[in-house]
């Protein structure tokens, strides 16, 4: 998923200030190749970069960047699924160290339309953003 990846626009839509699309190379990658040195600096980022995550079935990064608490054992891929795009509804900061993002994640499995409407929680700690759960709407 390296390499030609990087150029094209990325999974996670955001755009700059002129309406163009990011690439990944500019967008979510240094933070899902580079967790250990360049976390992302809100959860919006987080919530973001993790969409892409999904979309490269980067499972290290996954699993990296979700509460100890609430981290699957394994994290497996539906071979079948095909993300459409991701939509951010609302970012809010709840707290010192919390915050909430939410966002519509659409895709594709076995010729059906899925539409995850979901408002999640994420903690800092140590200056670092991890997932925790959200509620689906
Ligand atoms: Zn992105």
């Amino acid at each position: 998923m390296m390499g030609q990846a990087t150029t094209q626009a990325c999974a996670c839509g955001r755009v700059d200030g002129k309406g163009r699309p990011l690439s990944y190379a500019q967008c979510c990658e240094r933070f899902v190749a580079h967790f250990d040195t360049t976390p992302a600096p809100d959860a919006e980022h987080l919530m973001r970069s993790r969409y892409s995550a999904f979309v490269h079935e980067n499972a290290a990064y996954l699993q990296a960047t979700w509460h100890a608490s609430q981290r699957p054992a394994t994290l497996d891929f539906d071979a079948g699924t095909r993300w459409l795009g991701l939509s951010v509804k609302d970012f809010k900061v709840t707290g010192e160290d919390r915050a909430e993002v939410e966002f519509v994640a659409r895709y594709r499995i076995a010729g059906r339309a899925v539409r995850l409407h979901e408002r999640s929680r994420f903690v800092r700690e140590e200056g670092r953003w991890f997932y925790v759960d959200g509620d689906q709407l």
